[in-house]
């Protein structure tokens, strides 16, 4: 049996259409958004009405189901235009990860199906002032009084936060037991009495998405809110990565696939000692190992939807992604900068965001530190 790389036509046609839509809608406003921070509402509309948003949602609630495998090829395109915006579109997608995965078809058909139909956002709220690695030092408490959890505690660095409907929240139910076990998913809704939303980050990139902290004080949970069963947690919370990895990886290689057109560009005009610079090979080679390395992360990226896809085990590979693809568009951003030379260090060439923007991408969604300990534990359990 051979091995195929080729996109199907489906495919090339989903790959072509975020292609021009990032082009055309998002690449012309980006400096706007980085500039003013401005939440990117206008191309959230017109994404939305495009179906390129909210992919992975059932067909049971109105949904379009795509596979994971086919939500990379829209991630690499969106964050080629910006990944600002681009994270501003996607981060519903973390949201809604361990709703598809433990919700009941109730809370599935109550927050999922009406994001369908209208252009509305959610958001993924695990990470707290005092525990983003350490998930389990999280402190957010819910206690049941009757039909009722009540939810009190802080979380920090939401994406979306000011502009979501509702929150997937993890807060600790049996503080006693701490770590795993102890901890239960809530939908929260945004508009609920004692839910208290923290100021915009003035963030060093990815400036259009809106990144606050949230407070709960006494805030009542209705029970049919848990998110799979009390003490479902941290295993939806991790779970949801699996699917999520891949495509936060992926939009790392938009990132580097855009800085490194920009640098060759550059590098065939701009001319020193007589010659353009790609005569010097230095240069030469500084983007062929930009090209080099892209391929290699998308192929990454691609396997671990793939397996995603298959119903295997991804953990491992979704985190090889992440790290690989989030480092390499970090190095790839640097270098772009260093080809453009002074011009580089500019706010009127492209490519300075560019490296702004790709820092993110190796903190959140897990550190490059911590997918390097998850590959470690994979690798020891596996060869166990
Ligand atoms: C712009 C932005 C958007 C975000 N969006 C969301 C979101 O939507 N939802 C959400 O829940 N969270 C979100 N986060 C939070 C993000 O996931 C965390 O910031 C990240 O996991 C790191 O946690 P921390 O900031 O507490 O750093 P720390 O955990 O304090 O880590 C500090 C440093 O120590 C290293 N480190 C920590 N532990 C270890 C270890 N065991 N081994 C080796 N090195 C280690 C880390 O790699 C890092 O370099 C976002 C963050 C930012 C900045």
């Amino acid at each position: 049996m051979s091995f195929s790389l080729e996109l199907s036509d489906d495919q090339l046609a989903l790959k072509e259409l975020a292609h021009d839509f990032s082009k055309n809608e998002i690449r012309p406003v980006a400096a706007h958004h980085d500039e003013t921070g401005e939440y990117p509402w206008e191309v959230i509309k017109k994404a939305h009405a495009l179906g390129l948003m909210n992919t992975h949602i059932p067909e049971a609630q109105g949904g379009l189901a795509l596979s994971n495998f086919e939500g990379l090829l829209i991630a690499e395109e969106l964050a080629w235009g910006c990944t600002g915006i681009g994270t501003a579109l996607e981060a519903n997608g973390l949201a809604q990860a361990p709703v598809i995965l433990g919700g009941t078809e109730a809370l599935k058909d109550k927050y999922l199906a009406p994001q369908t139909e209208t252009p509305s956002m959610c958001a993924y709220a695990v990470t707290e002032p005092g525990a983003g690695s350490d998930v389990q030092g999280m402190k957010t408490t819910a206690v049941r009084k009757g039909d009722k959890y009540v939810l009190n505690g802080s979380k920090m660095w939401i994406t979306n936060a000011g502009v979501a409907d509702w929150y997937f929240v993890v807060a600790l139910t049996d503080p006693d037991k701490k770590a795993r076990g102890g901890m239960t998913a809530f939908i929260v809704e945004r508009g609920w009495d004692g839910v208290i939303v923290g100021k915009k980050e003035d963030n060093m990139g990815q400036r259009a998405s809106d990144t606050r902290g949230l407070t709960f004080e006494n805030v009542e949970v209705p029970a049919e809110n848990i998110v799979g069963s009390e003490g479902d947690g941290w295993k939806l919370a991790m779970g949801a990565f699996d699917h999520t990895r891949p495509s936060v990886a992926m939009a790392s290689v938009g990132l580097a696939r855009a800085a490194m057109e920009h640098a060759a560009e550059y590098a065939m005009e701009r001319k020193t000692f007589g010659v353009p610079i790609a005569a010097h090979q230095s240069i030469a080679f500084m983007i062929a190992e930009m090209a080099m390395n892209i391929e290699a992360g998308r192929m990454l990226c691609w396997k671990s939807g793939a397996l995603k896809d298959a119903g295997k085990r991804n953990t491992m590979e979704a985190a090889m992604a992440k790290a690989f693809c989030a480092d390499m568009a970090m190095k790839v951003a640097t270098d772009a900068v260093q080809v453009f030379g002074g011009y580089g260090f500019n706010k009127e060439y492209p490519v300075e965001k560019l490296m702004r923007d790709a820092k993110i991408f190796q903190i959140y969604e897990g550190t490059s530190q911590i997918q390097r300990l998850i590959i470690s534990k994979e690798l020891f359990v596996r060869n166990r």
